[in-house]
């Protein structure tokens, strides 16, 4: 199970913890915790402004206070938990101000990026354990970075999951193994070690990678293979549709691997797409369920080999969006001109999403973030190749991508056009590949709301 900084934010939010652990004690349980709200962008804030004294000063106070808030409100004063609890924040308060010394000498080399940003799931985690420690629960607390091998990619490392597995082999499962039922590890979310012992980092929102990362190398190496993940959120699950656009927003109670890497990849922050892979190959389930609600028997999101084959599975939008238009007689049949356009992109560090070309090769469009769109028009129009007999355009546009394996289906397509021209929606452009789950409509900006709330009423209501 993986709690977040929300599921750490005060005593009521550790009994619930508590509450969990008890619904749950006859399974044995690793729980992987997040840093504290806010502590993590406060750490790094803090590696960035070495050399601003007061700055720094003023956020380790800030850091400080937050974890000691909370151990006077979960520990009863001076007893061993509330103290052992203390002088872990002070000693390890102490380190970080050290490395902070350093980065003062040396600067801020990667390396110091992600171990500064380890200590708010080093404090975190170690405050939980404590926790349920005070509550006479068995459980030991286990810094990642012990376990969780990765590469050398700092602030987003990549696990080598053969090495974590055998780490695994060594350190978790002889415990799981021999322990009782009740039995809980407290693992740090986020930050793991390359082979060198350096701390690294899983990326931002990383426990929830963690999580994945550690029931796949259980599977892996234990003879447990009964293991499910359950990451507990603020919301119910994963919804169809953001809440802004449509409130009355669906649940998605069943979907597959590959359509939640879909929805993932579409800026549905609930769920990293990294942590599916993790899942996938062992099909191991994933649970996304609401902390407030830790009983819910129906309204939780499932991620398995099983979905709800009817339903569409998301309806997303990138608001903000450019297309770009580059129109030639003489790209008809000449090879190699893609790879020209998308080298300069690449070589510019633009990013391309959706790509459309016909089968007549008179013109391809694609699309940049706007944000990027000045840097990509310059880019072409300064390269020799591009600048005399072609015609480049670019618009503001959005675009709404559609997921689930229902859209392979044509009556599904033939719907959304319906509903978009009912309401005289143009639509500039649309990218589906054979086996892709995903259908991407461009649109103009204004339409937006509109056309998402068209296709979300006639595609979900009826299901
Ligand atoms: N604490 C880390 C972050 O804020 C990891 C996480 O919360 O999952 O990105
Ligand atoms: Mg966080």
């Amino acid at each position: 199970m993986k709690f977040g900084g929300s599921c750490l934010q005060n005593e009521e939010a550790f009994n619930k913890i508590y509450e969990i652990t008890k619904i749950y004690e006859n399974e044995k349980k690793i729980y992987v915790a997040s840093a504290f709200n806010g502590i993590t962008d406060l750490l790094l804030n803090t590696a960035k402004n070495v050399n601003n004294e007061k700055q720094i000063d003023n956020n380790i106070a800030i850091i400080e206070k937050r974890h000691i808030d909370v151990i006077e409100e979960i520990f009863e004063e001076d007893s061993s938990h509330y103290i052992k609890a203390k002088d872990w924040v002070d000693k390890n308060l102490s380190e970080l101000e050290d490395i902070l010394e350093d980065i003062k000498e040396f600067g801020l080399e990667p390396y110091y990026v992600d171990y500064v940003s380890s200590f708010g799931e080093i404090l975190s985690t170690y405050i939980l354990n404590e926790f349920l420690h005070s509550k006479n629960l068995d459980s030991v607390y286990i810094p990642a970075n012990k376990v969780i091998i990765t590469d050398d990619n700092f602030s987003n490392a990549y696990p080598l999951y053969q090495l974590t597995n055998n780490r695994v082999k060594n350190k978790i499962i002889p415990l799981l193994e021999n322990m009782n039922k009740d039995f809980i590890f407290c693992v740090t979310g986020f930050i793991g070690r390359n082979k060198i012992g350096y701390i690294t980092t899983l990326g931002r929102g990383g426990s929830d990678y963690t999580a994945t990362i550690l029931a796949h190398s259980l599977y892996e190496v234990g003879k447990e293979k009964d293991i499910k993940v359950i990451l507990w959120k603020d919301v119910d699950g994963l919804l169809a549709i953001n809440p802004n656009y449509v409130p009355q927003a669906s649940l998605i109670k069943n979907i597959d691997y590959t359509e939640a890497k879909e929805i993932a990849n579409f800026g549905a922050k609930v769920l990293h797409p990294k942590c599916l892979e993790a899942l996938e190959k062992n099909k191991i389930p994933l649970e996304i369920r609401n902390f407030d609600n830790p009983d819910e028997k129906f309204n939780f999101t499932m991620v398995s080999e099983h979905s709800d084959k009817d339903q569409i599975k998301g309806i997303s939008a990138m608001e903000d969006a450019t297309i770009i238009t580059i129109t030639s007689g003489s790209m008809v049949d000449v090879p190699g001109v893609l790879a020209k356009i998308f080298k300069l992109m690449g070589k510019n560090k633009i990013s391309v999403s959706l790509v459309s070309q016909s089968a007549s090769e008179i013109s391809t469009s694609y699309v940049v973030k706007k944000e990027d769109a000045e840097k990509a028009i310059n880019a072409l129009k300064n390269s020799e190749y591009f600048d005399v007999f072609y015609r480049i355009k670019a618009e503001n546009v959005a675009i709404i991508n559609i997921t689930g394996s229902k859209i392979l289906e044509n009556k599904t397509k033939a719907k959304i056009f319906e509903a978009l021209d009912k309401q005289n929606i143009y639509v500039k452009a649309i990218s589906q590949s054979s086996d892709e789950l995903n259908l991407s409509i461009v649109i103009n900006q204004e339409n937006l709301i509109d056309a998402i709330k068209l296709i979300h009423n006639d595609l979900w209501e009826e299901n």
